[in-house]
């Protein structure tokens, strides 16, 4: 039996929500979602690690389209932590009413353009099959989780989890010996809540990374109330910031500010907390001279953090400008490393070599652990779009297509795939940007167009083949006028991916002049689009 609709979302996390919300409620389309997880929330949905949380502050990780959701909605915290985005986002789904019109526990498989039907089939792990004129993949840029092949994994006899796969029922550590492998984002907002609780925890270091204080803490009545008054104000804020933040990026630069006041700035700015320290500077992206005054800034306050002086000198080894790897904010993540229970190893200088039984092994010997956690990341941006077997037009594959790296017009849309728009893919600002402000324009953006060919008879739009070639020209362009390129293991460029192409994924030109572009070409009759 093959379920016959007019569009599919597949995702139901921030994303995919507002999608089908729009799909169905404003364009009144027949559309379903496919959601892999047995509830909303998308990346919220599986990451769940102890000590998870938001590095938006709450007051502007939310959805803006809904006043009625604007009003009705009050965050506890400065960062909201996992627990609360769940109930943030079942809050929103059920006041919407959008759960009837999600499959959960459903992880699609398959999607093949039928050129002579012009519709997209799609297949599910469950055996279920669909066909529909519009496909909008909302699968989120973080969602394909990375365990290295360790070999020996299958033999360890204690326990192991990914960050992003993590068991609802949590994880106990009291008394145990854990591994941890990674230090981005997800392993220094883990290591502290986990050594609060364990026996003992490793952390396994290959590339030393700087992180700022997140300073979170509950909200004070009268910045509740002051969200509530002023809500629409901060989300016009928000539009009209590079990082769809409501903050802006400082006038001054690094290099022309004396030394002395230049550290005043940073200090105040590590003092308050958060992404806001990257903004301290407008130069601190585009000037390796500028970048080197944060980057020594954080470096010195990580060697007055850390009382041991070689944990401290390995911990401040840092090989990459500040912020050209995604900038981790935590809490205590420094501190952790002056418990007696945490221990740091280097693998960098002696790589892990795999696994045993009994734990982790490097260049160095064994580490015996009971549990290990693997805080290695994801296969970034083009890991969910692959998975989805997408083929397009005349049978073309997308791993074809992407072998070389992603290939995309405005990050929307794939030549030779029509009727097919990807939210916050690859080419898009997405990761580099506040999400919720990210997807809220994408999906406003597919939506109207959808309306647009509904309203002029249109069947198909396909991005041209020539609008590619710019786009991805572009996307390059924008990355190397910046720092951001000069981390040689970010995730941003695929390195952290055995074998994957080494392209520097997202759109770093800011999100206002992307949205620009976009109503740009949508008022130009969808320029660089084929419509039919
Ligand atoms: P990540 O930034 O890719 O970090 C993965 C870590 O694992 C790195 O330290 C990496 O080392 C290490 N690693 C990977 N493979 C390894 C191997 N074979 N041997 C040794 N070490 C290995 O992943 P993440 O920390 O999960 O963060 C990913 C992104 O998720 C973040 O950048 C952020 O965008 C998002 N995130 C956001 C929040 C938040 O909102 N607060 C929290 C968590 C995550 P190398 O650096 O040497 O590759």
């Amino acid at each position: 039996m093959t379920t016959e609709l007019d569009a599919l979302v597949i995702g139901a996390g921030f994303a995919g929500m507002y999608q089908l919300h729009c799909l169905r409620d404003r364009l009144g389309l027949n559309v379903k979602a496919l959601e892999a997880g047995g509830g909303v929330g998308g990346t919220w949905y599986w990451n769940r690690y102890p000590g998870a949380r938001c590095d938006s502050e709450s007051h502007v990780y939310w959805y803006t389209f809904s006043e009625a959701l604007m009003n009705e909605w009050e965050w506890s915290e400065r960062y909201p932590g996992q627990a609360e985005i769940m109930r943030y986002l079942n809050f929103a789904a059920d006041k919407l009413d959008l759960k009837k019109d999600i499959s959960f526990n459903t992880r699609v498989t398959s999607a093949r353009y039928d050129d002579a039907a012009n519709r997209w089939h799609v297949g599910t792990e469950n055996g279920e099959s669909y066909s529909v004129k519009y496909l909008v993949t909302a699968v989120g840029c973080l969602s394909t989780a990375n365990v290295p092949k360790f070999p020996g994994l299958e033999n360890f006899k204690g326990d192991w989890y990914h960050t992003g796969q993590w068991p609802h029922e949590g994880v106990d550590f009291t008394g145990k010996r854990v591994g941890m492998i990674g230090t981005g984002s997800t392993g220094i907002q883990a290591a502290p809540v986990i050594a609060a609780q364990a026996k003992h925890l490793t952390v396994f270091q290959r590339t030393a990374n700087y992180s700022v204080p997140a300073r979170n803490a509950p909200l004070a009545s009268e910045f509740k109330q002051y969200v509530k008054q002023n809500a629409k104000g901060i989300r016009a804020a928000t539009r009209e910031t590079l990082n769809g933040m409501a903050f802006k990026i400082e006038d001054r630069k690094a290099v022309e500010t004396p030394a002395e006041e230049r550290e005043t700035l940073y200090e105040a700015a590590w003092e308050r907390g958060g992404l806001q320290f990257r903004a301290t500077f407008q130069d601190m992206m585009v000037s390796k001279e500028a970048n080197d005054t944060a980057a020594d800034f954080v470096k010195r306050k990580i060697r007055s953090i850390v009382k041991d002086p070689s944990v401290a000198a390995l911990l401040s080894d840092i090989d990459h400008p500040y912020a050209a790897k995604r900038p981790p904010i935590d809490t205590d993540y420094f501190e952790t490393y002056n418990r007696d229970n945490v221990t740091l190893v280097d693998v960098k200088s002696k790589p892990i070599v795999g696994i045993s039984e009994h734990g982790i092994v490097t260049d160095d010997g064994e580490y015996p652990v009971d549990i290990i956690v693997f805080a290695t990341g994801f296969d970034a941006m083009t890991g969910p779009m692959l998975r989805l077997n997408l083929t397009g037009r005349d049978g073309v594959a997308l791993k074809d297509v992407w072998e070389s790296g992603p290939r995309n017009y405005l990050g929307l849309q794939i030549a030779g795939f029509p009727n097919l728009f990807t939210i916050t893919g690859p080419g898009s600002p997405s990761v580099l940007c506040n999400m919720p402000v990210a997807i809220e324009q994408h999906v406003d953006w597919i939506s109207q167009c959808i309306e647009h060919m509904r309203d002029n008879g249109l069947e198909t739009i396909e991005a041209k083949p020539e609008a590619v070639d710019q786009w991805v020209a572009e996307v390059n362009e924008l990355a190397n006028k910046t720092l951001l390129p000069q981390a040689k293991h970010s995730w941003y460029l695929g390195a952290n991916i055995p074998g994957k192409p080494r392209v520097f994924m997202p759109y770093a030109g800011g999100m206002v002049r992307y949205r620009e572009t976009c109503d740009d070409v949508a008022a130009k009759g969808y320029e660089g689009f084929a419509l039919a």
